[in-house]
Formats: C-alpha cells, structure tokens, sequence
C-alpha cells in the first residue's frame, strides 16, 4: 500500500465515523462551523459523563462505608447518635482506632455501627446510660477493669496498662500517654488477649513510677521490634499474584510507551527537540511531587475505607492488615511491589483519559476532542504515569531492614528520594498523619489538614470520604481545566472568525 493510499484510506474512515458520530462535519473550515457544532460542545457529554461516573463511584463509595447519609429516610436518627457516640469514643478510649482488624470497638460487627442494640461487652460496660443522649463512662473507670473476662485489663489490652490516658482533646494525640500503639488486643472479645511480646512489656512495666511521671517510658526498640517483623505466613510467593503485578507494570509501561510515541516526546527526552532541560527537570519534579501527594491520600483513604466493599473492600482489608503485619508484602518479591494495583490501575485509568483528551488516542471518535496540550503538559502526564509505580515500590522498601534493602535504595532514601524507613515509622507508631509512602515531600499538606480541618482524622467513614475527595480533585480536576481551556479558546477563535 502506497503512502497516498494509506491517507486515503485514513480519510475514508475518518468520514464514516464523522457520519455515525453525526454532525461533526471536520472538514468544513472551522469559521463556518456553527458554534453548537463544533467540538465546543463536547464539554457538554464530558462533564454530564464524567459527574455520572465520578457520582455513582462516590455514591457507591459513600454507601458502603455506614455514613450516615446512607440511612437519609430509614433510620438517620440511630445513624446520627451513633456517629456522635463514635466521636466520643474516639477522644476518650485509647487507641480506639488502631486495632487494625476492627474498625468500631463498641459494636459486635467490627465492621459496622448501625444498630443501637448490638453492643459487644465492652462497649456495653462503656455506656453510662441512656437517659437523653448516651454518654460514656470515664476511661479511668473502665481501664482497670477486664470486660472479656479474658484476665487482661480493658487499659493493659488497649495499650494503657498504667490507667493514666486523660482523652485525646485534638487530633494532635499525646505520645507519652499510651504505653504503645501495636499488637493491640481486642477489650470486649475474649478469643483477642496480649501477644507473648506485650506480656513481656507488660511484666517490665512500672506503674507507679509512670502515675507519677503520669507518661510511659518509650518503647521504641519494642517498636522497631515489631517494624521488621518477620511473619513466613504473611508472605505471597504465588506465580498467580506475580503474573498479574507484572501484567499491571507492562500495562502502564505500554500505554506511557504509546503516548511518547504517537507525541514524540522520545526526541524530547533524549534533548533533541525543542523542550529544554530545565522544563523537562520541572516537569518531573512537578509529577513526583504530584505522585507523593497522591500516595498520601491514597493511603490515607485505603486506611480508612470500609473492608466489605465490593470493589476496593480487600484492598482496604490488605493495606490496614498492613498496620498489623507491617513487614509482611515486603518479603515478597520486588515484582509484587513494582506492579502493584494500588499504585498502577489508577496511573492507567488516569492517565488513558488524559491522553484521550491530549490526542493520543483515536477512538471512540465521538467525543475526540483534538486538544493538542502544550509540550510541557505531554511530559508531566508522561513523568506522573511513569513514576506511579515507584509509591509502592519505595513503601515496600522502607519496610526492609538496611542490610537487605542493598545500598542503591539505602542512598536513595538518605538523598530523599525515597521514603525513609524512619519517616514511615512515624505513622505506623501513630497512624493519623504522614501518609505518604513514596518520598513524603508533601506530608505536610494531609497533616496540615489533620491538624486544622478536621478532615483527615483516621478511621471513620468520614476521613476515607474526604480522602476520596481530595484524591478526586487532585487526579480529575485537570482534565475539567482542560476541556474549558480549550472550550473558551475554540469559542474565542469561532467568534473572532465570524468578525472577519
Ligand atoms: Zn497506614
Ligand atoms: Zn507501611
């Protein structure tokens, strides 16, 4: 086939499609396009697609996640006392949100809080009563007493041996009043009793002399202890888990190869076309910082989200595992951190609608929208699809002890290029804040909020759907920015033609 056949044909088929997409007449000349024609109208099926998905994604997101939103007619006066209830006891009881494998403390279901009746035995001993509005017992009260039976305490299985936890008034908690933060055991189940460890943390223990302190000495070996834990059940050394990272990698590598291709960004990056060296540098420190914020919030929502939702329910059963298990996925081999899905479906979905939107990709032509963004943008979409990966990859690498990280990932972390080992210790010892998991350049932006907004608080239905908020903002709303950009240039043309 001939060059010129080749263009034929393309036109030929380029035709059709015009035909069945119905009324995109592309080659008459744009000046005498009416305006309600043309490809301004896009923006139209664009938003009305986009507010479809990302609502029902929300809804659905919303729904499994026991908000109260979800009983508006039935029964949102239960809803709402219970969520009241939760807030208390999150400031009074310690530790109330780090017991990893249950997210309400007071409620049979670990999973849910929806009824008033369903208290388990601790939560009952907690409640004072039920005249007007249900309040609870002072901690103090109920610390030394053993609501399981199981002959551990309600303060020695929460990580409070001592009895001295006086409420966390604000997000911001005081270390130096609990004992420890991990291998926390369930107060009202009496199958859940301390760990052989915490039995040797408890022996140590003075308590009197930290009544009189009135804080607990630091435990931090016990914790470092408990980081590089090595658990052989909690390694996943399945070809099946191992093909299909590899599968998600090769996917994303695929699809970034595409639009360096069909862009030519390839002569960009080898410095022969026409971007220089300080943009391309921008633009990839721009994306990386852009991937650490995200892998903040992403972590931040996948902490917090609801273990039985249909989609994303073993995710966040995996990653809040995690808590309890923090050496486990490291162990397993680097192919499993470099594809994992966390990191790569969403690099994949996000960055094929930019493209799609950028002119990388042809069909379906219907809502095409030939925006051509400026180099600069074609790189950041590139850089951020490429270092996706590496949030994963970097997390799973500060969880590995110095002497088997090797020294290239060892020099990457002390640069700051890489998570640190010892930033991420930060969170798993108090897990509201510092979620990033890829460099944590911009943990202060989620810890910021922790302190002032209140909405990032850990372990709520709530926080995992401000999370998912912000995730939304910081991912999609370009792509909006960019089909009104374009939207008000094309009109601008249209009509500045029509002058002529
Ligand atoms: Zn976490
Ligand atoms: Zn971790």
């Amino acid at each position: 086939m001939s060059h010129n056949e080749a263009t034929l044909g393309r036109l030929m088929n380029a035709a059709d499609i015009d035909l069945a997409c119905a009324e995109i007449h592309v080659h008459q000349d744009v000046a005498s396009i009416p305006l309600q024609k043309g490809r301004a109208r896009l923006l139209i099926p664009w938003l009305v697609g986009m507010a479809i998905v990302m609502g029902s994604w929300g809804v659905m997101v919303l729904e499994s996640l026991d908000h109260p939103m979800m009983f508006l007619h039935s029964r949102q006066k239960e809803a709402d006392e219970n969520l009241v209830l939760e807030q208390q006891a999150i400031a009074t009881v310690p530790n109330y949100k780090r017991l990893w494998f249950t997210r309400n403390l007071f409620w049979i279901d670990p999973q849910l809080r929806i009824s008033s009746k369903n208290y388990n035995v601790f939560g009952s001993a907690m409640l004072l009563g039920f005249v007007g509005e249900r309040t609870l017992r002072p901690w103090l009260e109920v610390c030394a007493e053993d609501s399981d039976g199981d002959g551990y305490s309600n303060g020695a299985e929460l990580g409070d041996p001592c009895c001295i936890y006086r409420g966390a008034g604000s997000n911001a908690e005081p270390t130096g009043q609990v004992a420890w933060s991990w291998r926390l055991t369930h107060p009202g189940q009496d199958g859940s009793a301390p760990t052989p460890e915490i039995q040797v943390m408890l022996e140590r223990l003075d308590c009197q002399a930290v009544r009189q302190a009135q804080a607990y000495p630091s435990h931090d070996e016990e914790f470092d202890a408990f980081f590089f834990e090595v658990n052989q059940n909690d390694i996943d050394l399945s070809w099946g888990t191992s093909s299909l990272r590899l599968f998600f990698f090769g996917v994303l590598m695929a699809v970034m190869g595409y639009w360096a291709w069909v862009r030519g960004l390839w002569k960009e990056l080898s410095g022969k076309g026409e971007t220089s060296a300080a943009v391309l540098g921008l633009t990839y420190l721009v994306a990386y910082a852009h991937n650490d914020l995200n892998s903040a919030f992403v972590h931040a929502f996948m902490d917090n989200c609801h273990h039985h939702h249909p989609i994303i329910g073993g995710g966040c059963k995996g990653t809040q595992f995690h808590h309890h298990r923090p050496r486990g996925q490291s162990l397993e081999p680097m192919v499993n951190w470099i594809g994992n899905p966390i990191a790569t479906a969403p690099a994949i979905i996000i960055c094929v609608v930019y493209i799609y939107l950028g002119n990388g990709i042809r069909y379906p032509r219907c809502l095409q929208t030939g925006f051509q963004y400026p180099r600069w943008f074609e790189l950041l979409v590139f850089w951020m699809g490429v270092t996706a990966p590496l949030s994963y990859f970097f997390h799973q690498a500060a969880h590995t002890p110095e002497l088997e990280r090797g020294w290239l990932l060892t020099l990457l972390q002390q640069s700051g290029v890489a998570l640190s080992p010892e930033l991420h210790k930060v969170h798993h010892r108090l897990p509201n804040g510092t979620w990033s998991v890829m460099a944590g350049w911009m943990d202060f932006v989620p810890n910021w909020l922790v302190r002032n907004a209140d909405i990032t608080s850990y372990k709520g239905p709530e926080s995992a759907h401000a999370s998912f908020i912000v995730i939304l903002l910081i991912t999609v709303l370009p792509w909006f920015m960019w089909l009104v950009y374009f939207t008000i240039k094309e009109i601008r043309e249209q009509s500045k033609a029509r002058m002529q």
